[in-house]
């Protein structure tokens, strides 16, 4: 029985390739031009990590973390791991252990890597999918110039991928103290209205209110569309941070929509959060969110005591799968196409090995080339070999080359074909790429 991939999980094969490769250089040039530097984490932490920052009533890690077991003998007790759902639990932690912040006034970095959601697989949503990502954490971080640079950092990112017709939509929780008050006011709205909505969304009430606000629950819509949410909830520092904020992606030209329901799922966030979306990609339409999370730092155990007020950190996330589906919904994909320099076909059998010194030769002088490994297959079946490849030359060792100590030389673009002396091939080829 064939052993086919996990559900929720897919291979990038290389016709692929260069769509997802495109994706990445465009990000890394960007992120390059907005000072922001790579970092790598491991694919697993210790659990603990996502329930202190995602939060313990949080459907990511309530439902969906996807635990690692070790078999180590006697491992049992301190193996509690996870796969990282999310990026930013990882950086932060990253940034305290490191104490970034002792370095640096404003650490920028961004990551591109795979993410882990025990979710159920549909079109857009998988198990295992990958983000774009960046993160500006440091007492440099809270600003609300830098809110509206991350947010346009993500617009130009998808713009620069050559993606249109995306949605943004940004809103404020204010501080820690605001969004309590937020959460008191929902519940107190909501009190005499969730009776008869769904056994989920009552529990979403008691453990995480502000995840009532974007259910996909018909019933719970309605009630939710009849609140009047508005900026209430926001101190006047909250209300004048987020004027800020507006008028900095005013002033860079990033045209936005204020949605008061706009809360994200993750317990972390405080003051702006936002999110992109693509209408074309039907029910998993989000392309990428993100946030402030002033006081996570501190959360996780970092910060600095000499400083009253927590360090400031605000980041987002892309998804790549979603960005890859909205491109092709545009016919925008990026198609792989195979190319070689040169391709090295036998004659016959027998001069097999003079065609792999051939090869070797052409690689060791930075042309990349390849032959048939087909023990003396038919010269027609090696030539439809090296078309498959994209080859743009075709070299050929047959009798009379072999007793001349030349090389046939075909272009594959132009038909022509040629003898080249043996100890010129590698000039010729140089001088024609
Ligand atoms: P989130 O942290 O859930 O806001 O995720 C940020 C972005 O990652 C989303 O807007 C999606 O584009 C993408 N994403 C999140 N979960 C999944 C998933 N299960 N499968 C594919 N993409 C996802």
């Amino acid at each position: 029985m064939k052993i086919s991939s996990p559900r929720g999980t897919s291979d990038i094969l290389p016709d692929q390739i260069a769509a997802w490769q495109a994706l990445e250089q465009t990000a890394r040039t960007l992120f390059k031009t907005y000072g922001y530097s790579e970092i790598r984490t491991p694919v697993f932490e210790d659990t603990g990590l996502f329930k202190r920052s995602l939060g313990e009533t949080t459907e990511v890690v309530n439902k969906q973390l996807l635990e690692v077991k070790s078999q180590r003998e006697g491992a049992a007790d301190d193996a509690a791991f996870a796969l990282r759902p999310e990026g930013t639990a990882s950086v932060v932690r990253a940034y305290n252990q490191y104490d970034l912040g002792r370095e640096e006034f404003l650490s920028k970095l961004f990551y591109i890597a795979p993410m882990f959601r025990g979710e159920r697989p549909q079109k857009g949503r998988l198990r295992q999918f990958h983000q774009i990502g960046a993160e500006a954490i440091g007492r440099g971080a809270d600003h609300p110039l830098l809110d509206a640079e991350i947010i346009a950092l993500s617009v130009e990112l998808l713009k620069s991928f050559g993606l249109s017709d995306f949605k943004l939509k940004i809103n404020s929780l204010g501080s820690a103290q605001d969004k309590q008050k937020f959460a008191d006011w929902l519940r107190a709205e909501l009190k005499d209205k969730i009776s008869h909505l769904s056994d989920t969304c009552k529990d979403q009430y008691e453990r995480n209110v502000f995840r009532l606000l974007d259910s996909k629950d018909e019933d719970c819509k309605k009630v939710v569309q009849g609140l009047n949410i508005g900026t209430r909830h926001l101190s006047d520092s909250g209300l004048k941070y987020f004027e800020e904020v507006k008028k900095g992606l005013d002033q860079l030209g990033v045209a936005y929509e204020v949605s008061s329901q706009l809360v994200r799922g993750l317990d972390y966030y405080t003051h702006t959060v936002f999110e992109i979306s693509y209408a074309g990609l039907g029910a998993q339409d989000a392309l990428g969110a993100g946030g402030r999370y002033n006081g996570l730092i501190e959360q996780l155990g970092g910060g600095d005591r000499r400083f009253p007020e927590p360090v400031g950190a605000i980041g987002f996330a892309l998804g790549m799968e979603r960005i890859l589906l909205a491109l092709e919904a545009q016919g925008k994909t990026v198609v792989s196409k195979p190319s070689i320099d040169v391709f090295a076909v036998a004659g016959k059998l027998e001069f097999e090995k003079d065609v792999f010194a051939l090869v070797n030769l052409l690689r060791e002088n930075g042309i990349s080339a390849d032959m048939d490994f087909g023990c003396g297959r038919a010269v027609k079946k090696q030539f439809d070999q090296a078309n498959k490849l994209g080859a743009r030359f075709v070299l050929v060792l047959g009798e009379e080359e072999m007793r001349h100590g030349t090389v046939g030389f075909k272009n594959m673009f132009t038909g022509d074909q040629t003898d080249v002396p043996r100890n010129e091939i590698i000039l010729k080829i140089k001088s024609m790429l």
